[in-house]
């Protein structure tokens, strides 16, 4: 392993700092400790901000919750507040990674993951995002696993997060915190598309901290879950997966939130999915039509042609779980 220095700080001063100086920040460590030891990640200075005070689950003002960015995945799974209004997001947390990690790995921390491309974690392979300019071996190689939307000629490698396709269907913020004061991002704008530059997967600047992620307030009742499609059935990255949130009042559709994951370089927002419900009736030739949209403008590889049908089935069978739910 690349030899590094150690640093724990205790407030948010000492964190940016510390980030400044070009320390890497690390918490749950549960992704960048393994990239650590294979050496694909070989950072010079670690920075461990588990003391910080970003633990706590709010209700906003405005009706929205505000989760720390060191709520563990399990504490923000379990919390009464996610588990009665946004089913989606407990749902995908408990079907992500595997208990041990759950308690350890934190909120910020899941959505800044990086991908499970295992080209990417094969320091021997060609790899845009781990060494630009280098090329993709999955381009031309074993690309099952891979993204069939937002991809580029750089790099087609999925964004591994549950979470964070619960998070863009419900259209989260990120709350972050950096040496020139605090800023707000969409969900959408977080997280980046790998175009020419792969190895640039988030929208940070140097030295900034991510303090928490707000999803705003919806309507209520709002319906919502997640249902993922892998492997095998635990323990496992999705093939594809969805994340519904519906709100149905008077027998119609009034609001639609529609994302999938497994499937994109980012968690993919289905607008055309969310357009084709909005101000209908729920039916199953609803949910087929609408989840034919799910595949826009998808660019499949050669060994994941399947995806694509998949993603379709996917979405349909979820939004009639979500659509026909009391
Ligand atoms: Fe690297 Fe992306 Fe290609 Fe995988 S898909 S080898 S992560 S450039």
């Amino acid at each position: 392993m690349h030899p590094f220095t150690y640093t724990r700080v205790s407030n948010v001063r000492e964190a940016l700092d510390a980030g400044r100086r070009g320390g890497r920040y690390i918490a749950g460590g549960t992704t960048l400790v393994d990239l650590m030891r294979e050496t694909v990640e070989t950072p010079d200075t670690l920075v461990d901000i588990s003391a910080l005070p970003l633990r706590e689950v709010t209700v906003t003002e405005r009706g929205g919750l505000r989760i720390g960015a060191l709520v563990s995945m399990a504490e923000t799974a379990a919390n009464r507040e996610v588990r009665t209004t946004y089913p989606v997001l407990s749902e995908a947390l408990e079907l992500s990674a595997s208990a041990q990690l759950r308690n350890m790995a934190t909120v910020g921390g899941n959505i800044m993951q990086r991908t499970r491309c295992t080209y990417f974690r094969d320091v021997t392979a060609a790899c845009n995002k781990r060494e630009p300019g280098s090329g993709c071996a999955a381009l031309e190689g074993f690309n099952r696993t891979h993204a069939i939307l937002g991809t580029s000629g750089a790099c087609v490698a999925t964004h591994p997060s549950d979470a964070a396709v619960a998070f863009a269907a419900l259209e989260a913020s990120v709350h972050l915190l950096g040496p020139e004061g605090e800023r707000t991002l969409p969900f959408a704008d977080f997280l980046l598309r790998p175009g020419s530059t792969p190895q640039r997967e988030q929208a940070l600047r140097q030295g900034e901290l991510i303090t928490a992620v707000e999803i705003p307030a919806l309507p209520r009742p709002l319906r919502s879950g997640y249902l993922k499609v892998r492997d095998r059935q635990s323990y496992e990255f999705a093939l594809t997966s969805a994340a519904v949130a519906l709100h149905v009042r008077g027998g119609v559709i009034r609001e639609a939130k529609v994302a999938a994951g497994g499937v994109g370089t980012v968690p993919w927002k289905l607008p055309a999915v969310e357009q084709h419900l909005v101000g209908e009736r729920p039916s199953e030739s609803l949910w087929a039509a609408a989840a034919e949209r799910a595949t826009e403008g998808a660019r499949p590889l050669q060994h994941n042609r399947f995806k694509v049908e998949l993603l379709k089935r996917t979405v349909e069978r979820q939004l009639r779980t979500v659509g026909e739910m009391e």
